[in-house]
Protein backbone atom coordinates (compact mmCIF):
# COMPACT_ATOMS: atom_id res chain seq x y z
CA UNK A 1 0.00 0.00 0.00
CA UNK A 2 0.79 3.50 -0.49
CA UNK A 3 -0.60 5.86 1.85
CA UNK A 4 1.15 9.00 0.28
CA UNK A 5 -1.13 8.75 -2.63
CA UNK A 6 -3.80 6.47 -2.29
CA UNK A 7 -6.78 5.27 0.67
CA UNK A 8 -5.85 2.44 2.22
CA UNK A 9 -9.64 0.36 2.17
CA UNK A 10 -10.71 -2.20 3.83
CA UNK A 11 -14.02 -3.62 2.62
CA UNK A 12 -16.20 -6.81 3.84
CA UNK A 13 -18.45 -8.29 1.14
CA UNK A 14 -21.32 -9.98 3.26
CA UNK A 15 -22.54 -11.72 0.24
CA UNK A 16 -26.49 -12.93 1.30
CA UNK A 17 -25.12 -13.13 5.02
CA UNK A 18 -27.12 -11.96 8.39
CA UNK A 19 -30.58 -10.46 8.93
CA UNK A 20 -31.28 -7.37 9.65
CA UNK A 21 -31.39 -8.81 13.57
CA UNK A 22 -27.74 -10.38 12.81
CA UNK A 23 -26.67 -7.15 11.79
CA UNK A 24 -26.98 -5.61 14.72
CA UNK A 25 -25.70 -8.15 16.80
CA UNK A 26 -22.78 -7.85 14.43
CA UNK A 27 -22.50 -3.59 15.41
CA UNK A 28 -22.24 -3.94 19.06
CA UNK A 29 -20.02 -6.74 18.97
CA UNK A 30 -17.35 -4.31 16.76
CA UNK A 31 -18.05 -1.46 18.61
CA UNK A 32 -16.35 -2.44 21.54
CA UNK A 33 -13.64 -4.02 19.50
CA UNK A 34 -12.68 -0.98 17.02
CA UNK A 35 -9.10 0.17 17.24
CA UNK A 36 -8.74 3.91 17.84
CA UNK A 37 -7.21 6.08 15.08
CA UNK A 38 -7.36 4.18 11.97
CA UNK A 39 -6.49 5.91 9.16
CA UNK A 40 -7.66 3.49 6.31
CA UNK A 41 -11.39 3.82 5.22
CA UNK A 42 -13.69 0.56 6.68
CA UNK A 43 -16.55 -0.58 5.19
CA UNK A 44 -19.29 -3.26 4.75
CA UNK A 45 -20.89 -4.24 2.21
CA UNK A 46 -24.27 -5.75 2.57
CA UNK A 47 -27.63 -6.69 1.05
CA UNK A 48 -29.39 -3.16 0.20
CA UNK A 49 -31.91 -4.45 2.94
CA UNK A 50 -29.95 -4.14 5.55
CA UNK A 51 -28.20 -1.18 4.70
CA UNK A 52 -30.48 1.58 7.05
CA UNK A 53 -30.25 -0.62 10.02
CA UNK A 54 -26.33 -1.22 9.79
CA UNK A 55 -25.53 2.49 9.32
CA UNK A 56 -27.76 2.98 12.27
CA UNK A 57 -26.19 0.83 14.34
CA UNK A 58 -22.49 1.55 13.05
CA UNK A 59 -23.53 4.93 14.06
CA UNK A 60 -19.88 6.35 15.36
CA UNK A 61 -17.74 2.90 14.93
CA UNK A 62 -15.92 4.77 11.57
CA UNK A 63 -17.62 1.73 9.37
CA UNK A 64 -19.06 3.10 6.85
CA UNK A 65 -22.10 0.73 4.99
CA UNK A 66 -21.98 -0.49 1.60
CA UNK A 67 -23.90 -2.13 -1.04
CA UNK A 68 -23.13 -5.39 -3.03
CA UNK A 69 -24.67 -4.33 -6.32
CA UNK A 70 -27.21 -1.60 -8.22
CA UNK A 71 -28.48 -1.79 -11.63
CA UNK A 72 -27.42 0.82 -14.50
CA UNK A 73 -30.30 2.50 -15.06
CA UNK A 74 -31.71 5.45 -13.13
CA UNK A 75 -35.31 4.06 -12.73
CA UNK A 76 -38.26 1.44 -14.60
CA UNK A 77 -39.52 -1.73 -14.25
CA UNK A 78 -36.41 -3.70 -12.93
CA UNK A 79 -37.88 -5.69 -10.64
CA UNK A 80 -36.08 -6.54 -8.10
CA UNK A 81 -33.26 -3.76 -8.25
CA UNK A 82 -31.60 -0.95 -6.99
CA UNK A 83 -30.56 2.08 -8.36
CA UNK A 84 -27.08 4.12 -7.75
CA UNK A 85 -30.16 7.22 -6.18
CA UNK A 86 -31.38 5.31 -4.16
CA UNK A 87 -28.59 4.31 -2.10
CA UNK A 88 -27.27 7.80 -2.40
CA UNK A 89 -30.25 8.80 -1.24
CA UNK A 90 -29.29 7.23 2.06
CA UNK A 91 -25.63 8.18 2.39
CA UNK A 92 -24.13 5.18 1.11
CA UNK A 93 -20.62 5.74 -0.53
CA UNK A 94 -19.44 2.27 -1.70
CA UNK A 95 -20.80 0.21 -4.07
CA UNK A 96 -19.21 -3.74 -5.29
CA UNK A 97 -19.78 -3.60 -9.24
CA UNK A 98 -18.80 -7.08 -11.06
CA UNK A 99 -18.54 -9.51 -8.10
CA UNK A 100 -17.46 -12.71 -10.08
CA UNK A 101 -20.64 -14.24 -8.21
CA UNK A 102 -22.43 -11.69 -10.09
CA UNK A 103 -21.03 -12.60 -13.46
CA UNK A 104 -21.44 -16.40 -12.67
CA UNK A 105 -24.95 -16.19 -11.35
CA UNK A 106 -26.68 -13.06 -12.72
CA UNK A 107 -25.15 -13.02 -16.20
CA UNK A 108 -22.98 -9.64 -15.63
CA UNK A 109 -21.36 -8.93 -18.40
CA UNK A 110 -17.84 -6.92 -19.54
CA UNK A 111 -20.35 -4.47 -20.97
CA UNK A 112 -22.79 -4.64 -18.16
CA UNK A 113 -20.12 -3.77 -15.50
CA UNK A 114 -19.12 -0.94 -17.88
CA UNK A 115 -22.48 0.73 -17.51
CA UNK A 116 -22.86 0.38 -14.08
CA UNK A 117 -19.67 1.79 -13.53
CA UNK A 118 -20.26 4.97 -15.48
CA UNK A 119 -24.19 5.18 -13.80
CA UNK A 120 -22.15 4.77 -9.99
CA UNK A 121 -19.63 7.33 -11.12
CA UNK A 122 -22.62 9.46 -12.23
CA UNK A 123 -24.48 8.96 -9.20
CA UNK A 124 -21.70 10.11 -7.31
CA UNK A 125 -20.83 6.51 -5.68
CA UNK A 126 -17.63 4.86 -5.30
CA UNK A 127 -17.48 1.71 -7.57
CA UNK A 128 -15.30 -0.90 -6.07
CA UNK A 129 -15.09 -2.93 -9.43
CA UNK A 130 -13.86 -6.63 -9.31
CA UNK A 131 -11.38 -7.97 -11.79
CA UNK A 132 -10.50 -11.71 -12.00
CA UNK A 133 -9.24 -14.74 -13.68
CA UNK A 134 -10.29 -18.45 -13.27
CA UNK A 135 -8.32 -21.51 -12.42
CA UNK A 136 -8.33 -22.52 -15.94
CA UNK A 137 -7.08 -19.03 -17.11
CA UNK A 138 -4.64 -18.73 -14.40
CA UNK A 139 -3.33 -22.12 -15.95
CA UNK A 140 -3.78 -21.11 -19.66
CA UNK A 141 -1.36 -18.09 -18.93
CA UNK A 142 -3.75 -15.65 -19.87
CA UNK A 143 -3.84 -14.24 -16.45
CA UNK A 144 -2.57 -10.27 -17.55
CA UNK A 145 -4.62 -10.75 -20.68
CA UNK A 146 -7.62 -11.11 -19.47
CA UNK A 147 -7.68 -8.77 -16.26
CA UNK A 148 -6.30 -6.12 -19.03
CA UNK A 149 -9.27 -6.72 -20.85
CA UNK A 150 -11.90 -6.92 -17.99
CA UNK A 151 -10.04 -3.47 -16.50
CA UNK A 152 -10.30 -1.52 -19.91
CA UNK A 153 -13.75 -2.81 -20.32
CA UNK A 154 -15.07 -1.79 -17.24
CA UNK A 155 -13.16 1.83 -17.48
CA UNK A 156 -14.27 2.66 -20.99
CA UNK A 157 -15.82 6.12 -21.01
CA UNK A 158 -14.33 6.85 -17.47
CA UNK A 159 -12.00 10.06 -17.85
CA UNK A 160 -8.93 10.20 -15.75
CA UNK A 161 -10.93 12.91 -13.49
CA UNK A 162 -13.71 10.49 -12.78
CA UNK A 163 -10.98 7.43 -12.14
CA UNK A 164 -9.66 8.89 -8.85
CA UNK A 165 -13.19 7.71 -7.93
CA UNK A 166 -13.05 4.37 -9.11
CA UNK A 167 -11.55 1.28 -7.06
CA UNK A 168 -10.47 -1.91 -8.59
CA UNK A 169 -10.37 -5.13 -6.80
CA UNK A 170 -8.28 -8.19 -8.05
CA UNK A 171 -10.25 -11.35 -6.77
CA UNK A 172 -9.05 -14.21 -8.46
CA UNK A 173 -12.14 -16.47 -8.86
CA UNK A 174 -10.10 -19.43 -7.67
CA UNK A 175 -9.52 -18.15 -3.95
CA UNK A 176 -12.52 -16.51 -3.13
CA UNK A 177 -14.41 -18.63 -0.80
CA UNK A 178 -12.45 -21.60 -0.65
CA UNK A 179 -9.34 -20.69 1.88
CA UNK A 180 -7.00 -20.98 -0.83
CA UNK A 181 -5.48 -17.39 -0.71
CA UNK A 182 -2.88 -15.89 -3.79
CA UNK A 183 0.52 -15.59 -2.44
CA UNK A 184 1.52 -12.00 -1.69
CA UNK A 185 3.44 -12.15 -4.90
CA UNK A 186 0.92 -13.64 -6.71
CA UNK A 187 -1.44 -10.86 -5.85
CA UNK A 188 1.28 -8.28 -6.25
CA UNK A 189 2.46 -9.17 -9.77
CA UNK A 190 -1.74 -8.84 -11.01
CA UNK A 191 -2.00 -5.57 -9.13
CA UNK A 192 1.09 -3.87 -10.18
CA UNK A 193 -0.15 -4.75 -14.01
CA UNK A 194 -3.33 -3.20 -13.07
CA UNK A 195 -1.65 -0.10 -12.58
CA UNK A 196 0.82 -0.01 -15.44
CA UNK A 197 -2.32 -0.63 -17.58
CA UNK A 198 -3.67 2.63 -15.75
CA UNK A 199 -0.62 4.67 -16.57
CA UNK A 200 -0.71 3.50 -19.55
CA UNK A 201 -4.67 4.43 -20.34
CA UNK A 202 -4.20 7.76 -18.50
CA UNK A 203 -1.34 8.74 -16.60
CA UNK A 204 1.01 8.37 -14.04
CA UNK A 205 -0.88 10.82 -11.39
CA UNK A 206 -4.02 9.16 -12.43
CA UNK A 207 -2.67 5.58 -11.96
CA UNK A 208 -0.97 6.25 -8.45
CA UNK A 209 -3.96 7.16 -7.09
CA UNK A 210 -6.24 4.44 -7.50
CA UNK A 211 -6.79 2.38 -4.92
CA UNK A 212 -6.66 -1.77 -5.90
CA UNK A 213 -7.67 -4.06 -3.20
CA UNK A 214 -6.94 -7.81 -3.43
CA UNK A 215 -9.86 -10.25 -2.25
CA UNK A 216 -9.66 -13.92 -1.84
CA UNK A 217 -9.74 -15.69 1.48
CA UNK A 218 -8.08 -12.28 2.83
CA UNK A 219 -7.88 -13.58 6.48
CA UNK A 220 -6.56 -12.38 9.70
CA UNK A 221 -3.57 -14.39 9.29
CA UNK A 222 -2.49 -13.63 6.05
CA UNK A 223 -3.64 -9.91 5.48
CA UNK A 224 -0.76 -8.27 7.06
CA UNK A 225 2.06 -10.43 4.22
CA UNK A 226 -1.03 -8.81 1.70
CA UNK A 227 -1.56 -5.55 2.91
CA UNK A 228 2.65 -4.86 3.01
CA UNK A 229 2.48 -5.46 -0.75
CA UNK A 230 3.56 -1.78 -2.20
CA UNK A 231 0.58 -2.39 -5.21
CA UNK A 232 -1.95 -3.75 -2.82
CA UNK A 233 -3.95 -0.81 -0.86
CA UNK A 234 -6.48 -2.85 1.02
CA UNK A 235 -8.94 -5.92 0.85
CA UNK A 236 -12.30 -6.93 -0.09
CA UNK A 237 -13.05 -9.92 1.90
CA UNK A 238 -15.88 -12.00 2.13
CA UNK A 239 -15.78 -14.57 4.82
CA UNK A 240 -13.64 -12.97 7.67
CA UNK A 241 -15.52 -9.71 7.22
CA UNK A 242 -18.77 -11.67 8.74
CA UNK A 243 -16.71 -12.20 12.59
CA UNK A 244 -16.24 -9.46 14.11
CA UNK A 245 -12.47 -10.12 15.82
CA UNK A 246 -11.50 -11.50 12.40
CA UNK A 247 -12.64 -8.45 10.58
CA UNK A 248 -11.08 -6.26 13.81
CA UNK A 249 -7.56 -7.74 12.92
CA UNK A 250 -7.50 -7.38 9.45
CA UNK A 251 -8.46 -3.13 10.01
CA UNK A 252 -5.52 -3.94 12.93
CA UNK A 253 -3.10 -5.66 9.62
CA UNK A 254 -4.03 -2.51 7.74
CA UNK A 255 -2.41 0.21 9.90
CA UNK A 256 1.36 -1.07 9.29
CA UNK A 257 2.30 2.23 7.43
CA UNK A 258 0.78 4.82 9.71
C1 LIG B 1 -15.42 -11.90 -1.80
O1 LIG B 1 -16.56 -12.25 -1.60
O2 LIG B 1 -15.21 -10.91 -2.51
C2 LIG B 1 -14.33 -12.66 -1.18
C3 LIG B 1 -13.10 -12.31 -1.44
O3 LIG B 1 -14.70 -13.70 -0.37
P1 LIG B 1 -13.71 -14.53 0.61
O4 LIG B 1 -12.92 -13.52 1.38
O5 LIG B 1 -14.63 -15.34 1.46
O6 LIG B 1 -12.83 -15.36 -0.27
Amino acid sequence: MNRHYRKTIIAGNWKMHKTASETVAFAAEIRGKMPENIRSEVVLCMPALNITTAQKALKGTRIAVGAETMHYEEKGAFTGEVAANMLTDLGVKYVIIGHSERRQYYNETDQSVNRKVRAALNAGLVPIVCVGESLAQREMGVTAELLAYQVMSALSGVSARELRRVVIAYEPIWAIGTGKTATAEQAQEVCEGIRTLLRKKYDARAARAVSILYGGSMNARNAAELLAMPDIDGGLIGGASLVPGDFVQIIEASRQED
